[in-house]
């Protein structure tokens, strides 16, 4: 069997496996930060389980470009400093940078967060590199390229924003929860969901590809259910949460 075909399973099993997963999240809310509960096996220190679990993305990628047969492509090159801009991150930055003292999450989901992780790594920097014959440099003015990547950085300024707005409401060390406001928390009540699929979708259009397509689908079908447990949660919890505010998509849900 060729790469091509193996790649093209590989694929299309992780298609399916976003469209199987998106129901299931709807009825089954991830057990990890305000949704973590017993019965999910043995737990691992938070921190460790988050640079464990996203670091296949940047390492995945690095090596689809180290053997890559059209790495050294300009467009490749930008596409891939969209994806460290995030990835670095997300993977050495923000887990050292989450308080809520040493809290802990199950190891199964860092085992299939590092599964998943790991395949689209493989799915997105093979493709970059070698199996779409190379972005060149006249893909940088491509308009498709150009939107793109404007809708990634807005979708990663909103995301970093969000981020820094939760870990503000905590004191170094102090636990609990609090009402987020500011930025796009006076709409949402997961604007650090919402740029994150953004972001994905930015990167759909920008790379103009299926695994592309596939990654940003995956990011919406992980993170639309858990917006919605989050925001009942939140209603749920404090009696004084704004009506007026939605969950995921600023005036519609
Ligand atoms: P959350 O919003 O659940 O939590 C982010 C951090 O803020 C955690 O440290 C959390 O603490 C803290 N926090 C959240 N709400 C409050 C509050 N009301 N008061 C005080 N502290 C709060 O995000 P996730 O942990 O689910 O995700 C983190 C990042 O990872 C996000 O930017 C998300 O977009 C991204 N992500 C991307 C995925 C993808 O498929 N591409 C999948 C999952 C996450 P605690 O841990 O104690 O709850």
């Amino acid at each position: 069997m060729t790469e091509e075909t193996l790649y093209r399973i590989l694929l299309w099993g992780f298609i399916l496996s976003a469209v199987g997963t998106l129901p299931i999240l709807l009825f089954i809310t991830a057990p990890y930060g305000r949704h973590t509960r017993k019965g999910w096996g043995p737990q691992i220190n938070a921190t460790v389980g988050w640079v464990v679990m996203e670091s296949p993305s940047v390492l995945a990628m690095l090596a689809c470009f180290v053997v890559g047969s059209q790495s050294w492509n300009a467009g490749g090159i930008a596409l891939l400093c969209l994806w460290m801009l995030h990835y670095v991150n997300r993977t050495y930055v923000f887990p050292f940078r989450r308080r809520g003292g040493s809290n802990k999450m199950p190891l199964f989901i860092a085992a299939s967060a590092f599964t998943f992780t790991s395949i689209n790594g493989y799915l997105q920097g093979r493709h970059l590199f070698t199996l779409s014959g190379g972005y060149g440099a006249e893909w940088l003015l491509d308009p498709r390229f150009i939107c793109g990547a404007a809708l990634f950085l807005f979708g990663w300024g909103v995301n970093l924003q969000s981020d820094a707005i939760l870990r503000n409401l905590r004191k170094p060390g102090e636990k609990g929860y609090k009402i987020p406001t500011g930025g796009l928390f006076r709409y949402i009540s997961a604007p650090n969901y919402f740029g994150e699929i953004l972001e994905w979708t930015g990167w759909a259009i920008a790379t103009w590809s299926l695994p592309g397509v596939a990654f940003a689908f995956w990011t919406f079908a992980n993170l639309a259910p858990r917006a919605l447990s989050n925001h009942r949660w939140y209603r749920e919890t404090f009696p004084d949460y704004p009506t007026n505010r939605k969950a995921l998509i600023p005036g519609l849900f």
